[in-house]
Parts: C-alpha cells; sequence; structure tokens
C-alpha cells in the first residue's frame, strides 16, 4: 500500500509499504481521510525525531476493513475515527477521565502515544488500530470528519475548560482561524453565548472566520491590542485562545486577557510565556488562569463528534490524493489552505 512516511528529519515521502498485520484487539482501518496539521510541519522540520519511516496522520477517518478475533462492537463497513490519544486507560488520569495527560504513557512532559506521531498513523491506505481508539462515526462522511479527530477535538478540549467564563455578556478571543481556530469558532459559537473576536494574520482568514461566527474580525497587527481592550470596556477578553503560540500572539494573548479570565495556550509555534511575580511591568491582571491545552479527552471527542452529527459544526476541508501528499504540506506552510486539508488515499 502507499503511505506518507517521515523518512528522516526533514525528509517525507509517498512510498510503498506492507499493510498492516493486525492482532486480535486490533482493526483495520480502510482510511477515507487524513487530516494535515500544523503539527505535521512542526514535526517534519524538527532537528530530531527518534522514530525514522514513520506514517504521518493523526486526524484520520475511514472504514472497518477486518476485526481482530476478539473484537467486537464494530462491523465491517462501519465509518469510524480514529481517536488520538492512546492512553493507558486504567491510570488514576485516565480514570478521572483526564485521558489526554494520561500518566503511564506520557510522563511529566511527553504525551500519550498519538498515531502518526509514534505509532504509524493514516496518511495511508490502511492504519491499524485498537478497537478501543475508534468512534463511531454513524452517517457523517468521512473525509469530512477526519480533522474533528484534532482539529476538532482539540479546541472542543480548550473551551470545555474555559466554559466557566463564557456566559451572557462574555468576550472570547480566537487568535489564528487556520484548522484549529475555525473550528473553535464554531464550537465557541454554537455552545456558549460569548462574543467573538477572531484574530489573524490573513485576510483570507478573516473572511473564513465570518462565516464561521466570528462577531468580529481583527487583523493580528500592532493595533490589535488596543483594538480588544477597546471592545471590551478596556477590562479585556474573559478567555484568549492562542491557537499559534509565537511571541506576538502569546503577547497579544497576555494583554488582553481579562482578570479572572481563561488564558488557552495550544499553539506550538515556540514563543514564549512569561510571568513575573509582582512586577511592575507584569502584563498579566490578577486571577488570570494559564493552561497548556493539550489534545482532548475522549468526551471532548464525542462531544465533538456529536455538534458535527447536529450540524452545529463542520469543517472546511480541502482534498488532495494521499500521492499529492508533499503539495498539501508546501500549501499549509505557505497558508494557503482554508480550514484543513485532508489526504484522500
Ligand atoms: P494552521 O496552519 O491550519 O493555521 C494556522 C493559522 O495561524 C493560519 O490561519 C495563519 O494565518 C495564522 N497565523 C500565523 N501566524 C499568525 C500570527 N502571527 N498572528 C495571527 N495569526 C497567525 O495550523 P493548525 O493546524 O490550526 O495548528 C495551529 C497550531 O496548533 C500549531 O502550532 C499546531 O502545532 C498546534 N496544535 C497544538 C495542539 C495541542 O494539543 N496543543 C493540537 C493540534 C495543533
Ligand atoms: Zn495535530
Ligand atoms: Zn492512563
Amino acid at each position: 500500500m502507499r503511505a506518507l512516511q517521515l523518512v528522516s528529519p526533514g525528509k517525507i515521502e509517498v512510498r510503498e509499504v506492507d499493510v498492516p498485520e493486525i492482532a486480535s484487539d486490533e482493526v483495520l482501518v480502510k482510511v477515507a481521510g487524513a487530516g494535515l496539521c500544523h503539527s505535521d510541519v512542526h514535526v517534519l522540520h524538527a532537528p530530531e525525531w527518534p522514530i525514522p519511516n514513520m506514517t504521518l496522520g493523526h486526524e484520520t477517518s475511514g472504514h472497518v476493513e477486518k476485526l481482530g478475533d476478539t473484537v467486537t462492537g464494530f462491523a465491517k463497513g462501519d465509518a469510524v475515527l480514529v481517536y488520538l490519544i492512546w492512553a493507558c486507560g486504567v491510570c488514576r488520569p485516565c480514570i478521572e477521565g483526564r485521558d489526554n495527560v494520561c500518566v503511564n504513557q506520557g510522563g511529566r512532559y511527553a504525551y500519550p502515544p498519538c498515531p502518526g506521531l509514534g505509532p504509524n498513523g493514516g496518511m495511508a491506505e490502511y492504519m491499524k488500530v485498537k478497537a478501543r481508539y475508534l468512534e463511531p462515526l454513524g452517517d457523517l462522511d468521512p473525509v469530512q470528519a477526519a480533522p474533528l479527530a484534532d482539529a476538532g477535538l482539540t479546541p472542543m478540549h480548550a473551551i470545555n475548560g474555559a466554559r466557566h467564563r463564557l456566559g451572557p455578556g462574555s468576550t472570547a478571543v480566537v487568535i489564528a482561524v487556520g484548522g484549529l481556530g475555525h473550528v473553535g469558532l464554531q464550537i465557541l459559537a454554537a455552545t456558549t453565548s460569548a462574543r467573538i473576536i477572531a484574530v489573524d494574520s490573513s485576510e483570507q482568514k478573516l473572511e473564513l472566520a465570518k462565516e464561521h461566527g466570528a462577531d468580529l474580525v481583527l487583523k493580528s497587527d500592532e493595533m490589535a491590542v488596543k483594538r480588544i481592550l477597546e471592545e471590551t470596556g478596556g477590562y479585556g477578553a474573559d478567555a484568549v485562545f492562542d491557537f499559534v503560540g509565537v511571541q506576538p500572539t502569546i503577547d497579544l494573548a497576555t494583554h488582553t486577557i481579562a482578570p479572572d479570565g481563561a488564558l488557552r495556550f495550544v499553539g506550538l509555534g515556540g514563543g514564549k510565556f512569561t510571568y513575573e511575580a509582582n512586577g511592575a511591568a507584569e502584563p498579566l491582571p490578577w486571577g488570570v488562569d494559564v493552561r497548556r491545552s493539550f489534545g482532548g479527552t475522549r468526551t471532548d471527542q464525542r462531544q465533538v463528534i456529536s455538534l458535527a452529527q447536529q450540524g452545529k459544526i463542520s469543517v472546511e476541508v480541502q482534498t488532495y490524493p494521499l500521492v499529492d501528499g508533499l503539495k498539501a504540506f508546501a500549501d499549509l506552510e505557505a497558508g494557503r489552505v482554508p480550514g484543513r486539508a485532508v489526504l484522500v488515499p
């Protein structure tokens, strides 16, 4: 079968590999779509990556092709989504429903195994998955639904963790309207009563934001802080979601969050967040709570699938044949993908 692999740091290639053999608790999924996340771009450019010849793709949907001997609850042909976080399911965080911070397989700074970022992922014709990491998609179109595994899941988690600040009269700021951000906007619009301000460096992405629930769109220039403060009576936004994580967006977030606000860092752009206790120039107002948000829980995943099934959110998908995967990477890096690129084998 064909698979798009990270061959070595900086090098990706579509190549011929064997169809995976499944164990008794696994399912062979015939891939329908594999979303391309900006994290894949970070991984491609990482100076070191410990796993050579790894099939990328951590947003995968497809149809059940073959079931291991002990697998129940699925039948051949079922449409499924592959849950991102392959957590242990039995550690204390897992049984508390915080499987995205599973202790057994991640430790303090690592993360639990995620397909396409360790085990082989879904940018291939077939993928093997333990049955317990599959979520039924029902009638959802799997190609459209593939990005729900991360571009849906991750904003859902960040928003669920800030929900207590998103009541009537509140303001939420979404920094970046890319794959994650354009779904985040829709989740906010569908599930909260916050007024939503979208910020991006690209005019084209700001147009997309208007279609997906933003009440106000702002260019991420030097005026953005002033504008957001003006729009909130000088108080700041009750929740700020940074889906970029470069220095300018971290600074924008810290200078616009309201007292007691929920500051959610999701983007992994390499910027730095600093905190100065009692410093004269400290930008953080009192009471701000900061989260370095990672992926989402199984509950977040179910919720986001449910919102899509109800037609309350949808991913703007631009498809590419798997063989054109390298073009999709180039387009994403150049900012030419509105919404999410999905590779179709
Ligand atoms: P994307 O490429 O689809 O979108 C990025 C968006 O950021 C684009 O709309 C771009 O115009 C905008 N942008 C770039 N620089 C900007 C700036 N200075 N100011 C405002 N907007 C700017 O990316 P994505 O797939 O949505 O991923 C976003 C980030 O989130 C990446 O860093 C990715 O690695 C990270 N990520 C983190 C998690 C997590 O669990 N924490 C999960 C998935 C992705
Ligand atoms: Zn991702
Ligand atoms: Zn665990």
